[in-house]
């Protein structure tokens, strides 16, 4: 048993009256409705938020309004990525505090939130960062000859739109939280967090270490609460842009919200049903590896992982049984002891989709192992390996979000395609082959925004991530983030 201690700095924090993040102060005084949070791994209180009402809403997009005008608009890019580095630097030396708090509200196991939440965070900070300095516009010669012989010139400016409403899930809060900070920051706009109403605690300490860094007051503000809040910080006249992850149909509500409500340009990073295809040749011991690390992390509750996976019938019992061995190794339990692999499902409502879906898999599908929840408090569940005999099988369709993969056999290759495209996600995939000719000609006909051979689920900020389908609209990540958090404006010249 290695059961790590609670700071006492984390013991404090979780005593403290929790409010919303505005103009640089954290506010605790508001009289509107309280939300609990609820330790997972135990079923105890951990600690109370204050959910924000309608007049903190307007003055944190008017901080946020403030700022972007003012004291952030003065800064040159290079002094912007600096202090984005300042504040990753930050993150890491305050990093235990972060992943124990993260631990604690989402039962991640404490070695994915170090990982995860705290040090690749700040990597992704580091990369948006460089990018401060090199946001550029082009030089254009235009086509059409001149009437009186004056002459023309032309350029591109690429000018932040302004203040950036980004809506947080519950799985990744941290990580996916400073994606967006360091795109609305590197690219000089603002922010209007919306953490997620079950993990709201470290979004509000990365704001009081935003301040600490040196990053002006109004540049990012947290506002806590359930959807509606989410909801009305997308219609205000004020938020030019939203970038919302989460599930397919809130994505879809908030696209819908956005566009109706002042033609607010969004990126939407949605959920997943991702396939992965083992072709007759994949190295089965390497894919095994590569599933227990990528589809069972964080109890499955990560959008890429996979879900569904498609192996030739000939390895599919020697695939199922090695990874069975696997997983009956890996120990359940406190997600605050480093020896622990599996975790608790982070919340009650996620805890009761994933138990729906077990009792689904036993009518429909067969089970090879786990499918229980646990007898204990938390919200444990085994991790669990289906197997189903047709692609039509709710377990085959429907994202989990859960320790729970579903495999199917297929015969030909050529089936293969049709098989993976057949969902109306398409946020990931990937192809196991030794043949990388065959993987070659796979990639264009998959219906996916990433697509991995003989890897899935590896997010990297150089290159650019999201969904195809109803798994989103835009990416993070890359340069491509660069057009979904600027304008681009046209300068005609005549002289
Ligand atoms: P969710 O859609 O329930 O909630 C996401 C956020 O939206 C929360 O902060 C919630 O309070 C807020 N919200 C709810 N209703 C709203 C509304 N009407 N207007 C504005 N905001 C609203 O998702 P979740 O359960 O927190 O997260 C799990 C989902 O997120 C899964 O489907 C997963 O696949 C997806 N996800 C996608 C990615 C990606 O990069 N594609 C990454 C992580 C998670």
């Amino acid at each position: 048993m290695s059961q790590i201690e609670i700071l006492d700095s984390v013991k404090a924090y979780l005593l403290r009256e929790h409010g919303q993040f505005i103009a640089g102060e954290a506010s605790r005084a508001s009289d509107t409705a309280k939300i609990d949070l609820i330790d997972p791994a135990t079923e105890q209180p951990l600690a109370q938020v204050a959910s924000a009402s309608t007049a903190e809403l307007d003055a944190a997009v008017a901080s946020a309004k403030r700022a972007f005008k003012g004291e952030w608009a003065q800064k040159t890019p290079y002094e912007r990525g600096q202090l984005i580095n300042r504040f990753a630097d930050l993150i890491e030396a305050n990093g235990e505090e972060l992943a124990q708090l993260e631990t604690l509200c989402s039962g991640k196991s404490i070695h994915l939130s170090r990982m995860l939440e705290v040090q690749q965070s700040a990597m992704s900070l580091r990369y948006y960062a460089g990018w401060a300095t090199k946001i550029a516009g082009e030089t254009l010669t235009p086509s059409f000859p001149s009437m009186q012989g004056e002459r023309y010139s032309a350029m591109t400016r690429r000018e932040p739109v302004g203040v950036v409403a980004g809506i947080i899930p519950w799985n990744f809060s941290v990580m996916i939280a400073n994606w967006k900070i360091g795109a609305a920051l590197a690219t000089g706009c603002t922010i209007v967090l919306k953490p997620s109403e079950f993990t709201p605690l470290t979004l509000l300490r990365l704001a009081e270490l935003a301040i600490e860094a040196g990053i002006p007051a109004g540049v990012i503000n947290v506002l806590n609460g359930e959807g509606a809040i989410g909801q009305q910080l997308i219609e205000h006249p004020d938020v030019a842009k939203v970038s919302f992850t989460g599930s397919v149909p809130t994505g879809m509500k908030v696209g819908q919200t956005a566009m109706a409500a002042n033609l607010t340009r969004c990126t939407l990073e949605l959920g997943g049903k991702n396939a992965a295809a083992l072709l007759a040749d994949a190295d089965i011991d390497r894919a095994v590896g590569g599933l227990l690390q990528t589809g069972y992390v964080h109890q499955g509750q990560v959008c890429a992982a996979p879900e569904r996976v498609f192996v030739h019938r000939s390895r599919i019992d020697e695939l199922t049984s090695k990874l069975a061995a696997g997983l009956s190794q890996a120990k359940i339990g406190s997600p605050l002891d480093e020896s622990v692999m599996f975790g608790p499902i982070s919340n009650k409502p996620q805890f009761d989709k994933v138990c729906h879906y077990l009792e689904q898999a036993k009518r429909e599908s067969r089970i090879v192992c786990g499918g229980n929840a646990l007898d204990r408090a938390g919200y444990f569940v085994e991790p669990t390996i289906v197997q189903a005999s047709s692609a039509s099988e709710t377990l085959m369709r429907e994202e989990t979000f859960g320790p729970v993969i579903s495999f199917m056999p297929y015969d030909d290759e050529s089936e293969l395609l049709g098989l993976i495209n057949d969902s109306p996600f398409g946020l990931s995939a990937s192809v196991w082959t030794n043949d990388l000719s065959k993987a070659m000609r796979m990639i264009p006909e998959i219906e996916a925004g990433t697509v991995w051979v003989n890897m899935h689920t590896f997010v990297d900020p150089s290159v650019p991530f999201g969904g195809l389908k109803s798994s989103g609209l835009g990416r993070e990540f890359g340069s491509a983030f660069i057009e979904d958090y600027t304008e681009l404006k046209s300068v005609m010249l005549c002289y």
